[in-house]
């Protein structure tokens, strides 16, 4: 690495490392150019010399950290729509078994008005039945 160039994100420090090569950090494959471009869409154009690409550790940091919050972001996000569908599901289902309770209980109610009306003509008939 030519320490006369600076690192292409701040143009302060030398660089450390390349922006199109693939780098490992603890287990994961890092290219700092694709990062750059995932995370902020910012194009770096490529140099055609090699040392005109670097970029620092502590750009490098900043942005390991940009990425990881934007994947952390997404990840919560889907993670909260599906509790949202999940709890619309049970709200769903509690208003379906409420609307059963309330079928029920006029099913109950029914059936009681009936049971008068049949004990009612019953009687009535018993009544009539003694008299003939
Ligand atoms: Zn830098």
């Amino acid at each position: 690495m030519n320490f006369n160039t600076v690192c292409r994100c701040c143009l302060v420090r030398p660089p450390d490392k390349d922006l199109k090569s693939v780098y490992t950090c603890q287990g994961k494959t890092e290219v700092y150019g694709d990062m750059l471009n995932e995370c902020f869409e910012i194009h770096l154009p490529i140099e055609p010399c090699d040392s005109e690409n670097g970029i620092c550790e502590l750009c490098i940091a900043r942005l390991r950290d940009a990425s990881d919050f934007k994947h952390q972001v997404l990840q919560c996000q889907k993670e909260f729509q599906i509790k949202l569908t999940t709890s619309s599901d049970i709200k769903g289902s509690v208003f379906k078994l409420l609307n059963l309770k309330l079928m029920v209980k006029s099913c109950k109610e029914m059936e009681n008005e009936l049971m008068l009306v049949i004990n009612t003509k019953f009687a009535t008939i018993s009544v009539l039945a003694k008299g003939m």
